[in-house]
C-alpha cells in the first residue's frame, strides 16, 4: 500500500462540549487528502491539519457539480475499542457513484485504511456519550480548472471528521413527513442511485417548503407518475402493513442505503417477511383506512431508524400508530445501535475495528 504522509498540527483545537453536539458543526484537527491526475493516477495520500483548501475559480466541480460523497460513523465502545459499521459497503458505493459520474475509481481497501489512519490520529475527538459518534465524510471533487463540459482530468478526494451528538436527545421521536407532489429528486437514468452532491441540490427547495409547513422531511414519489414511494430526504423508507414489512425496490432512482440493506437482513433473520417492491401512496392510504398500516420508519446512517408519526399527502393526513414509535422500529434501532457500540453480539460480522 502507498505510504500516507502525516503532518500533525501543533496548535490542537479546543474540543466542543460533548453534551451539545449539533450535527456537522464541528470538525476535528486533521483531514485526509488524495489527488488524482491522468499521468499519476491517485497519488500523494496525506493527513494534514484541517483547514481551507485552495481551488481555482474555474474548478469544474464549482460549475458542473462533479462531486460524490459518503457518510459513515465511528463509535467508541465501552471497552475502549473504536468500531466502524460495514465500512466496505460505503467504499463499494463510493466507487458506484464514481462510475456514474465518470470520476476515476479508488482503491477501496486503501481508502478504508486511510480513513482508519485518520480516525486514529484524531481519536480523542470521538465522543463517548450515549448515541454520540464520529461522523466520517469522504468526498471527491473535480478540481481541474476548465469551463468545457466533460469529465475532468484532475480530482481530489478528501475525508473530514465531525463529532456528532445523539440524533434523538430524548428517545426516538416520530417525525412528520410531507409527501411531495410537485418536485422530483431523481428519475430513472439520472443520478438517484449515486450519492452525488447534485441530488441534494435538487431536493433543497422541497425540503425548505416542507419545513415551513411544519414537516421535518419530504417523502419523494416516482418522478414519472408521482404514485409510487421512493425515499425520504437522506433516508430509505419502510412500511409495516399487516405484519409484513415493505420497502421500495431499488428501481434505478433510489439510493441503496447500507442501513436499508442491514434492516432487510435483520428482519429476514428474525423471520419477518420483507417485500422489496413497488408500493403506491394509494396502497398506503388504503392500509391506513383499513387499520393495517402498523409502522412507518426511515433508515439511514445519521438517525439509524427514524419513526414516522404522520404522512401528509394531498390534503390527507395519515397518522401512524397514534404518532408513537412502533415496537419493531424500536427493536431495530436497539439492535443496530447495540451492534455498532459493541453492546449486542455482532453475529453478522458487520463491525470493523479501527
Ligand atoms: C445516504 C443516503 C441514504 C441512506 O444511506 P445509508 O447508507 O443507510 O446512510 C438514503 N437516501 C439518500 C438519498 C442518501 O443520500
Amino acid at each position: 500500500m502507498k505510504d500516507i504522509q502525516i503532518s500533525i498540527r501543533e496548535d490542537l483545537k479546543q474540543k466542543p462540549d460533548q453534551d451539545h453536539l449539533e450535527f456537522g458543526q464541528h470538525f476535528t484537527d486533521h483531514m485526509f487528502l488524495f489527488d488524482y491526475n491522468s499521468e499519476q493516477g491517485w497519488h500523494d495520500p496525506r493527513i494534514v491539519p484541517y483547514g481551507p483548501i485552495v481551488l481555482e475559480p474555474a474548478a469544474m466541480v464549482l460549475h458542473y457539480g462533479q462531486a460524490v460523497f459518503e457518510g459513515m460513523k465511528a463509535f467508541n465502545t465501552n471497552n475502549g475499542n473504536v468500531l466502524l459499521f460495514r465500512p466496505q459497503k460505503n467504499m463499494e458505493r463510493l466507487n458506484q457513484s464514481n462510475r456514474r459520474l465518470e470520476i476515476p475509481e479508488i482503491d477501496e481497501e486503501f481508502i478504508l485504511h486511510a480513513i482508519q489512519t485518520l480516525i486514529n490520529v484524531d481519536k480523542e475527538w470521538i465522543p463517548s456519550g450515549k448515541g454520540t459518534s464520529l461522523y466520517i465524510r469522504p468526498f471527491i471533487i473535480a478540481t481541474e480548472p476548465c469551463l468545457g463540459v466533460r469529465a475532468a482530468h484532475n480530482y481530489q478526494l478528501l475525508v473530514i471528521l465531525s463529532p456528532v451528538g445523539a440524533y434523538y436527545s430524548e428517545g426516538l421521536e416520530p417525525v412528520k413527513i410531507n409527501v411531495e407532489s410537485s418536485y422530483s429528486r431523481a428519475v430513472r437514468g439520472g443520478l438517484g442511485t449515486a450519492k452525488a452532491a447534485g441530488n441534494y441540490a435538487a431536493s433543497i427547495k422541497a425540503q425548505t417548503e416542507a419545513k415551513e409547513a411544519g414537516y421535518s422531511q419530504v417523502l419523494w414519489l416516482d418522478a414519472l407518475e408521482r404514485k409510487y414511494v421512493e425515499e425520504v430526504g437522506s433516508m430509505n423508507i419502510f412500511f409495516k402493513i399487516n405484519g409484513t414489512v415493505i420497502t421500495p425496490e431499488l428501481n434505478g432512482s433510489i439510493l441503496a442505503g447500507v442501513t436499508r440493506d442491514s434492516i432487510i437482513e435483520l428482519l429476514t433473520n428474525w423471520g419477518i417477511t420483507v417485500e422489496e417492491r413497488r408500493i403506491s401512496m394509494d396502497e398506503i392510504y388504503q392500509a391506513h383506512k383499513d387499520h393495517t398500516l402498523e409502522e412507518v420508519f426511515g433508515t439511514g446512517t445519521a438517525a439509524v431508524i427514524s419513526p414516522v408519526g404522520e404522512l401528509f399527502w394531498d390534503d390527507r393526513q395519515i397518522i401512524i400508530n397514534d404518532g408513537c414509535i412502533g415496537e419493531l422500529s424500536q427493536q431495530l434501532y436497539d439492535t443496530i445501535t447495540g451492534i455498532q457500540t459493541g453492546m449486542v453480539p455482532d453475529t453478522l460480522q458487520w463491525t470493523v475495528q479501527v
